[in-house]
């Protein structure tokens, strides 16, 4: 008998191993209300609850804002009017092929008088499922999703008007009833621009019994018929639950077809109860969440969770599988359907930075879809993308899809036949811009490929910004090139426009300058204002964007003692900031000005690696210092848990890293950069079925310095972590203590990667 156990647990996958010390899995320990309770004016986060599986196409959410507003559910509201189907990677971004259901009691139809009370406390959310109570009608409305589907479970009180309201949104959208099937059929063509003139999302809601009535809404106008095409249409399916009764349904939708969209329902929730698709959810999501363990502090485990729920939903897939199975997709760069995956509602210039390091890691397989959807965005526009959502969007700045595209490629997660193509889409992308998206390519290429770098007087804005992210990207695309074995003065032009960082480090300040035509640094400066050469940050936020060559960074600044006193600048500057850019405090001001961390803004991506650089100048014990600081002032599992916006897994995926011990400064490079691991022992379980063990022993709220480190029985100084070594498996052995170990990983030899050596 003994035996047969043992032989069991053997059997059981990664997510039985990760069930918590208190029994609970790692999908109930994500508080999906974290970073809810925010506003434009601070944000907390700026997230809603996205009830869906990681990486799903469409995700749901309770709708408490009304229609149009960004911030869609936002904790301190009263009432929701509706359940959404949502696309939306952020507020500022805003939402597209949007549609709602919503259960109500009586005609109550137009958003405003269908929307009711509700409470927190009658409030389950969880990644794979949510539950409410809606007081005003007296109904329990239940969710639970699939990749491209929802179950939805509505307990209804006893009235002979039960009525579920179909919101196909405004700005054009298609109501059919098939009241002999149970089936409502309709599409939306709402967006937010990035998208062909074709755009649909088609639905197709399959109710659990026939309705015994049903109307159709125009333009808040009840009709005739069964079928209406409206700026805004609407459907009503009503049922009569005399002893009160539970109305179900199941949803699915299309960007490709109505008959997909049916596809997708047969395949996703046929012949399925509304409890086995949540099973099947919360299996998928224990799956996912537990390829990573860890134990610890029952908050830590919460926000380490919480953090990396939001890791794995964007970006989105945007394909759909074919009658055989095989992945295809409306293309919203030129409106046909093609084969083959594609992914999105991402920024790079957000997740360049530590999300995609994260994937290569831990889920490389969904990477190397995402890597052939990347080449087939390419194919479809002639770019890569660098804020897709679903198509090229403007927003932001840099060329960061090279950093996305190379880290892949380095690491051996893309497929191999793409590589070629996906290094030619580099070079197109990094010598051309858009024609419509300046934001898409590289605004000033021109100039910067002439003069070498992006001038402050050429009408082009955050142009010093714009010449730090060039130059890492084009320090990534040598890589790849060096690797593709390509000729060796294209590698070595990538090599030097690599060092175009150089050209806006002022040498009087040693920050980072807008520079004029005329090779003049601009002037007034003022290394506190926000924007202007700088993008949503200011010079002491900036200055670091250069993750490639932190040696050279140092060089400038004097070496290694002024780059450890200038990073310490950063905490001892009072948050003081300059606004005029801008013409009133952006809420990335706000956020850093109140979390008492003197100039430090981590709730925004530019200085996100910036503790991590302690590790290159010899003073690894800082970087131990602030790590274990930010992580547990700035985040926590509850709904103002974030520090600013999360954007689409970047500031999750910090929390992540951080956590284990270490962190990916320089994608492109093999290496993660070492910090202070929060828990005593987590477990990551990789894909190709080895595991990197990590022990922190003496780890406690105090201890956070390293004392030592053995890797895999070895003692170990260096300040990083080799990507191939941790794949071949890895046993890491921290012992923490109190005190800096002030002699440990300053030897020559223990800085992490630098261009410079
Ligand atoms: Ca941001």
């Amino acid at each position: 008998m003994k035996q047969v156990l043992l032989f069991l647990s053997l059997l059981l996958p990664a997510a039985g191993a990760a069930i918590a010390q208190d029994g609970r899995a790692p999908a109930d320990l994500v508080n999906p209300l974290m970073g809810t309770d925010s506003k434009g004016e601070l944000s907390n986060g700026n997230t809603y609850p996205a009830i869906a599986l990681p990486w799903g196409m469409n995700f749901w959410m309770p709708q408490t804002g009304q229609m149009g507003n960004g911030w869609a559910y936002t904790y301190d509201s009263d009432k929701i009017r509706g359940f959404k189907q949502t696309h939306q990677p952020s507020p500022w971004i805003n939402d597209y092929g949007q549609f709602s259901l919503m259960p109500v009691v009586g005609m109550k139809v137009d958003q405003n008088a269908r929307a009711s009370w509700f409470s927190h406390k009658t409030e389950t959310a969880r990644p794979y499922y949510y539950k409410v109570y809606l007081a005003d009608h007296d109904v329990t409305a239940e969710l639970t999703p699939t990749e491209r589907c929802a179950y939805f479970r509505f307990t209804m009180p006893a009235t002979d008007s039960a009525i579920v309201v179909i919101d196909a949104f405004d700005r054009g959208s298609f109501v059919r009833v098939d009241a002999a099937r149970g089936r409502v059929y309709g599409f939306t063509t709402r967006n937010s621009g990035g998208v062909p003139a074709n755009f649909k999302n088609y639905f197709v809601i399959e109710f659990d019994r026939l309705p015994d009535f049903h109307a159709t809404w125009a333009d808040g106008r009840l009709r005739q018929g069964d079928e209406v095409a409206a700026g805004h249409a609407m459907g009503v399916i009503g049922f009569k639950t005399p002893g009160g009764g539970v109305i179900q349904a199941r949803v699915a939708s299309s960007f490709i077809s109505e008959e997909q969209a049916g596809l997708n329902l047969d395949r996703e929730t046929g012949g399925k109860t509304f409890e086995q698709v949540k099973e099947e959810a919360r299996a998928r999501w224990n799956d996912v969440l537990g390829r990573i363990e860890v134990k610890g502090g029952e908050r830590q485990r919460e926000t380490f969770y919480s953090c990396l729920y939001r890791a794995v939903l964007f970006p989105r897939m945007f394909h759909e599988p074919d009658e055989a199975g095989a992945p295809r997709h409306y293309s919203p760069y030129n409106g046909q359907v093609l084969p083959g995956h594609l992914f999105t509602d991402t920024g790079f210039w957000d997740t360049f930075r530590c999300l995609f390091p994260l994937l290569n890691l831990v889920y490389p397989s969904m990477n190397a879809k995402i890597q052939e959807g990347l080449l087939n965005t390419y194919r479809e526009s002639g770019f890569l993308p660098e804020w897709a959502s679903p198509g090229h969007r403007g927003c932001m700045i840099g060329n960061n899809s090279a950093s996305v595209v190379s880290d892949a490629i380095l690491k051996g997660v893309t497929d191999p036949a793409l590589v070629v193509e996906l290094y030619e889409a580099m070079l197109k992308t990094a010598n051309s811009v858009h024609p419509r998206v300046r934001s898409t390519g590289r605004e000033g290429f021109e100039h910067y490929n002439r003069l070498g770098y992006v001038p402050y007087d050429a009408g082009i804005n955050e142009s010093a910004a714009r010449t730090l992210e060039y130059a890492y990207d084009d320090w990534c695309i040598a890589r790849v090139g060096a690797k593709l074995g390509r000729p060796r003065e294209e590698v070595q032009l990538y090599e030097a426009r690599g060092q175009n960082y150089r050209n806006v480090l002022d040498p009087e300040t040693k920050l980072a300058r807008g520079r004029n035509k005329d090779g003049a640094f601009q002037s007034p400066f003022n290394p506190l204002k926000w924007g202007d050469a700088f993008t949503e940050g200011n010079s002491w936020h900036y200055t670091w964007s250069v993750f490639h060559d932190a040696r050279g960074l140092a060089n400038h600044m004097g070496g290694n003692d002024r780059l450890v006193a200038m990073l310490d600048s950063v905490f001892r500057l009072p948050p003081a900031f300059d606004a005029s850019y801008y013409g009133g405090v952006i809420h990335e001001i706000r956020e850093m000005q109140i979390m008492n961390m003197g100039n430090y803004a981590h709730g925004n991506q530019p200085i996100q690696h910036m503790i991590y650089l302690y590790n290159h100048a010899g003073a690894p014990w800082k970087a131990q210092y602030w790590a274990r600081e930010a992580m547990d002032k700035l985040y926590h599992p509850a709904p103002d848990g974030y520090c600013g916006d999360e954007d689409n897994g970047q500031t999750s995926a910090w929390y992540v890293f951080s956590a284990l011990g270490f962190y990916p400064v320089c994608p492109g490079s093999d290496e993660y950069v070492i910090g202070s691991p929060l828990f005593t022992a987590a477990t990551i379980h990789l894909e190709n079925g080895k595991k990197i063990k990590i022990t922190a022993d003496g780890n406690a709220p105090g201890n956070r310095y390293i004392q030592s480190l053995r890797v895999n029985g070895k003692e170990y100084s260096k300040n990083y972590l080799d990507y191939f070594e941790l794949l071949k498996g890895a046993d890491l052995k921290f012992r923490m203590g109190d005190r800096p170990a002030t002699t440990r990983g300053t030897g020559p030899g223990d800085a992490p990667y630098s261009f410079t050596k």
